[in-house]
């Protein structure tokens, strides 16, 4: 067993433990251990906390996937819930489809008794109008151009100092049985296009797993990642035989190859069927913590600057 998670999950570290040496089941450790954050109003990128679109609605990204069977379910553009990822498993576990996105997405949550909450918090709003400022009623005309505003929603995920960068909840494991299963939750980049959908909800760029060699995630820049299927590739260079390091530098070198669109810090984490883990980044720094079953600490660690080739 073990579990790997990013530091925007600490919150739910815990409840991954438990529910891991309780022998439940990976994709019930991961949708717990995702809820607490989901629900954890400090952690600004994912669920409750998180931060709404251009327009100042909150949309959430998420999914999951089995490594057994490589079923899947996953949520784009979201708006009504913040548990996003409990609505992406419903997804797999009562529909024929694996993806819905918008309103159908939150038809499909109504419809399984997820109930309408408000998901902009107050912070959250005060952050918007801030940015907005004496804008807001030109944008919020019907007919407005919103492009020109995602420079400045760049800005402030990357070049205002006070700024956070955006990021998303992250979890990968290996339950009791042997099998593994990865997930992702997330509001998205602030201040975002509305309908926007980052890596999070799209298997193979967000995350991936297959038992047979392991699991991998991505977050930061989904833009990046979706363009190189990037957790798919990962551990497809695991099945190739790359350990949890090559498979990662790997992708991140093909990650730096990318010429145009936008470009910004992508972090790969990876974990092999053995359970040997790597985590690097392309630019900004990021934790992560990991735990393996027969250690008693769960390890906060840092995620390596990518090594170039
Ligand atoms: N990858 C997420 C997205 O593109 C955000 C993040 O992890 O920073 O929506």
């Amino acid at each position: 067993m073990f579990f790997l998670i990013n530091g925007e999950g600490s919150s739910g570290i815990g409840e991954l433990r438990v529910q891991l040496e309780a022998r439940a089941n990976r994709l019930d450790a991961i949708e717990a251990a995702t809820r607490i954050v989901e629900a954890e109003v400090s952690c600004k990128s994912v669920g409750r906390g998180g931060m709404p679109n251009i327009l100042g609605t909150m949309q959430f990204d998420a999914s999951i996937l089995d490594g057994q069977t490589l079923r899947c379910g996953a949520v784009g553009a979201l708006e009504h819930t913040p548990h996003a990822l409990t609505v992406a498993r419903q997804v797999m576990e009562r529909l024929p489809h694996v993806f819905l996105v918008g309103a159908g997405a939150d038809r499909f949550a109504r419809e399984i008794g997820v109930a309408a909450e408000p998901a902009l918090t107050d912070d959250a709003r005060a952050k918007w109008e801030q940015w907005v400022g004496d804008s807001r009623a030109e944008l919020e005309r019907p007919d407005a151009p919103l492009a020109p505003w995602l420079g400045t929603s760049i800005d402030i995920s990357y070049k205002l100092p006070e700024a956070r960068p955006k990021d998303t909840v992250v979890t990968l494991v290996r339950d009791h049985t042997g099998h593994c299963a990865s997930g992702a939750s997330t509001s998205g980049w602030d201040f975002k296009y509305p309908g926007r959908v980052g890596d999070s909800p799209i298997i193979g760029a967000g995350h991936y797993a297959d038992s047979r060699y392991g699991t991998a995630a991505c977050t930061h820049t989904g833009e990046m990642t979706i363009r190189t299927c990037a957790a798919h590739s990962v551990v497809m260079n695991m099945k190739a035989g790359m350990s949890p390091k090559q498979a990662v530098t790997d992708v991140g070198n093909e990650l730096r190859r990318l010429t145009g669109g936008h470009i910004g810090t992508v972090v790969i984490y990876a974990v092999n069927a053995e359970g040997e883990h790597y985590v690097a980044t392309t630019g900004d720094a990021a934790s992560y913590y990991f735990w393996r079953e027969g250690t008693p600490e769960i390890a906060h660690l840092s995620a390596l600057p990518l090594e170039l080739t």
